[in-house]
């Protein structure tokens, strides 16, 4: 276990330091100066969108969904265009990646061992975690025993160093090579597309802990925050998904921006995703639910307007409600019971007419969950109204 003292004195990380410090002022440095003294084609920027979408899309798609947290299921092809992408992003192996980020669902917020606390700040959790050897950072690889087992990911994790040479100077070099200009893609799809796409992905672990709403859960600091989901292909929907990890989706509601999770879906029509795992609607509500409630209690409690007689009346309808709610838990509890038993008793060929009845049942208890829901936010927004 990580030793607290041991953070005071940690050692510089070199190599990660020297690339997270030197390439961002390289690239401000060269970026505008070459834009300045060189006309860029359009092929070259449209090189430099790919690269960008490539990139940033291997490592939500790929380093995270499919590797962290094994959300569904994918064709090998996909996986090597996820692996090339993921590799050019120059944020460590697979290996490394999923392992730290395991921890950091394990034991997030916590300052000796979510490797990306935010509670040590936004410099820490941005990118200062990364630019020491600090005790948090050290993994022993022992929560990542399913891609230890794929021998591609040895691979790349054995020999990163070349994959990433590779892949950062011989993928644009070549794309450029193409379109008769490779110091133009090497400067925009190499070096700024790099310093970007860094700085996109550690907003996650930064930004998205400390801006934004908490419809899910309040037990940690992630956030859910729409302005981020756009720099992060949808991953700024980051209370959602430190709730309900093993869902493909970070943006749960169909409305909201998310395309890694259009991409995933998308894939699974044409057979080279499957088994894309998700929370049932139900559960979702009943976490939103309690999560009014607990807002609703909060204000409750706080109140600093008149204390009319209007306020006891809002205190026990909000208790009322509270009874109706466990009431609402109590019939789900039951019918999930139910459903095992009816699914061990139906014939298989009546499978489905038994799975769209519990459909109907489950969804029942859901618009009952969305219900008490609406009427605490009713009572809220009553007692604000009795603010002076
Ligand atoms: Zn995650
Ligand atoms: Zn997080």
């Amino acid at each position: 276990m990580a030793q607290p003292q041991s953070f005071e004195n940690a050692p510089i990380n070199w190599i990660p330091a020297f690339v997270l410090i030197s390439t961002p002022l390289a690239a401000l440095l060269i970026v505008p100066y070459y834009l300045w003294t060189h006309s860029v084609s359009w092929q070259v920027w449209a090189i430099f969108a790919f690269f960008m979408a490539w990139n940033g899309l291997s490592i939500t798609v790929g380093y995270h969904r499919l590797w962290s947290h094994r959300t569904y299921q994918a064709h090998p092809i996909v996986k090597w265009f996820l692996l090339i992408g993921g590799t050019l992003a120059v944020q460590g192996s697979v290996f490394d990646w999923c392992a730290g980020h395991r921890l950091h669902h394990r034991h997030v917020d916590d300052i000796y061992q979510d490797p990306y606390s935010a509670k040590r700040g936004f410099w820490f959790s941005h990118i200062g975690w990364m630019l020491k050897n600090y005790p948090s950072g050290h993994y022993d690889y022992k929560n990542i025993p399913d891609l230890k087992a794929d021998p591609v990911l040895v691979a790349q994790d054995k020999y990163y160093a070349l994959w990433i040479l590779l892949a950062n100077i011989g993928l644009p070099a070549l794309f450029g090579w193409m379109v008769g200009d490779i110091a133009g893609t090497l400067v925009l799809a190499g070096l700024l597309r790099l310093v970007l796409s860094h700085h996109f992905t550690f907003f996650i672990n930064s930004l998205c802990h400390m801006f934004g709403t908490r419809p899910y859960t309040d037990t940690n600091t992630a956030r859910d925050n729409p302005i981020l989901a756009i720099f992060t292909w949808g991953e700024g929907y980051h209370n959602y998904h430190h709730f309900f990890q093993y869902d493909y989706r970070n943006g749960v509601k169909w409305w909201q921006y998310d395309p890694s999770k259009w991409i995933i879906y998308g894939l699974s029509k044409i057979g080279l995703t499957w088994d894309l795992k998700r929370v049932p609607d139900v559960t979702i509500q009943h976490a939103q639910t309690e999560m009014a409630f607990k807002r609703a209690e909060k204000k409750v409690a706080t109140f600093s307007g008149n204390l009319t007689s209007d306020f006891q009346v809002i205190k026990d309808r909000l208790n009322s409600e509270q009874q109706a709610f466990k009431q609402t838990i109590a019939e789900w509890q039951a019918l999930k019971t139910q459903a095992i038993e009816m699914k061990k008793n139906e014939f298989a060929q009546r499978i489905h007419e038994v799975d769209d009845k519990l459909k109907d049942q489950f969804s029942g208890i859901e618009d009952k969950l969305r219900n008490h829901a609406q009427q605490i936010e009713n009572l809220v927004n009553h007692l604000k109204g009795k603010h002076v």
